[in-house]
């Protein structure tokens, strides 16, 4: 693996393509003084999550995992002024942190963050959503699939974060989450209702890949 190699092109990516932003630049930073891990997707990961949000033409966004709301604005800012954005997050200085800076985004009109355990939360929400993202603790993946299908409609898509891990995912005994994203994909493959891919990435966040999930039925 070459990283400083993934690392420069995705600069020079985000250099080329990608408009500067300082909203989003301060929410990383105020993430990271505030002690959150440096987990959020990649600016370039976000645009393609943005991209994709609009292609759907979503105007209500699910999203199970906020840290500090990175990825939370990217996607808000797929919506129209009366679309809404629901994101879980399971750390209450995660949710505080993410408020502040989807505030300061100018986005708080339409973004809702939920406090407590996806699981137990996903059941209290009303859907159709039309699009959602994945990007929790893995190990639930398999509820977290269940939950956003069940909140999803026709036409739906859902993307799940972080389903390659550097390889792990080859290891049916390896950890509880890449068990979780094995047991989603088991789930995936089997469910009539949804038809799926997953795509490997490598950039500034190492070696990784995403699943994106087409709901049919
Ligand atoms: N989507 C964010 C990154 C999320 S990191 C971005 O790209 O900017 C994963 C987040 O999931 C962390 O903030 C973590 O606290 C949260 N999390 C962990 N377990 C959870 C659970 N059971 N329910 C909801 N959120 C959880
Ligand atoms: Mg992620």
């Amino acid at each position: 693996m070459d990283q400083d190699a993934f690392t420069t092109v995705d600069a020079y990516l985000v250099e080329a393509l990608l408009d500067r932003d300082e909203v989003l630049d301060q929410a990383l930073s105020d993430s990271r003084a505030a002690g959150l891990p440096a987990i959020n997707v990649a600016p370039n990961q976000g645009k393609l999550l943005q991209l994709l949000a609009q292609m759907v033409g979503a105007t209500r966004i699910l999203e199970i995992g906020t840290l500090g709301g990175y990825s939370t604005i990217w996607l808000a800012r797929a919506l129209p002024p009366d679309g809404q954005l629901v994101t879980l997050e399971y750390d209450p200085k995660h949710a505080e942190v993410a408020r502040r800076n989807i505030e300061r985004a100018g986005l708080a009109d339409r973004v809702e963050v939920k406090v407590g355990r996806g699981v137990d939360l996903l059941p209290s929400l009303t859907g159709p959503f039309d699009f959602s993202f994945i990007d929790a603790d893995k190990a639930s993946n398999p509820a977290y699939f269940a939950g956003a299908l069940k909140l999803s409609r026709p036409g739906s898509v859902i993307v799940v974060d972080n389903v390659v891990r550097a390889g792990a995912v080859l290891e049916a005994g390896g950890s509880a989450d890449v068990q979780g994203i094995r047991r989603m994909n088991e789930m995936i493959a089997a469910e009539a209702r949804v038809t799926a891919t997953a795509v490997q990435t490598v950039g500034s966040k190492g070696w990784d890949g995403f699943c994106l999930i087409r709901v049919v039925g």
